[in-house]
């Protein structure tokens, strides 16, 4: 196949006084996604996609969380890494496409800004990173601001088809 798809999801907790990281962008807010990492939710969904539709099993497997070198990771740089993963294979990025859930603080005034970010993280355009947020309704761990929860797809294409 010349182009696949993937899926990511993923899930942190959210305490008070943790720094919150989103899409590489830091959001103001009091309570922050608890994590090994810097507890990034919405890069961490689209590397597991991304590891996903190459079939390089998840982002678990190659980063550890109990491996303390990924301890309080930049996780824009796990990005990075995954993205290496995926041209060794000879694919490149189509696109993305992620549904960030979050009851507070709005993700929707940050998005420019995580776009640009991720554009540049990966080397593609700012055109292939599509980033929507959604509540909850007040329902669940995500309306109670217990969490936030974060959904990916992904699609790559061979780069030299054969
Ligand atoms: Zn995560």
């Amino acid at each position: 196949m010349n182009i696949r798809v993937g899926f990511g999801y993923d899930v942190h907790r959210l305490e008070a006084g943790r720094a919150f990281w989103l899409g590489g962008v830091r959001l103001e807010h009091t309570h922050g996604p608890k994590g090994h990492s810097d507890a990034d939710v919405l890069i961490h969904a689209i590397c597991d996609a991304l590891l996903g539709a190459a079939n390089l099993r998840d982002i678990g497997y190659h980063f550890p969380d109990h491996d303390p070198q990924y301890k309080g990771i930049d996780s824009k740089l796990l990005l990075q890494e995954v993205m290496a993963l995926i041209r060794k294979e000879g694919y490149e990025l189509g696109n993305i496409d992620a549904t960030v859930c979050l009851e507070v603080p709005k993700v929707n005034p940050y998005i420019p800004e995580m776009k640009q970010c991720l554009a540049q993280v990966i080397q593609t355009e700012e055109k292939n990173i599509s980033i929507k947020a959604t509540t909850s309704e007040k329902m669940g761990f995500v309306g109670r601001k217990e969490g936030i929860a974060t959904h990916a797809v992904v699609l790559i294409y061979k780069v030299n088809p054969i």
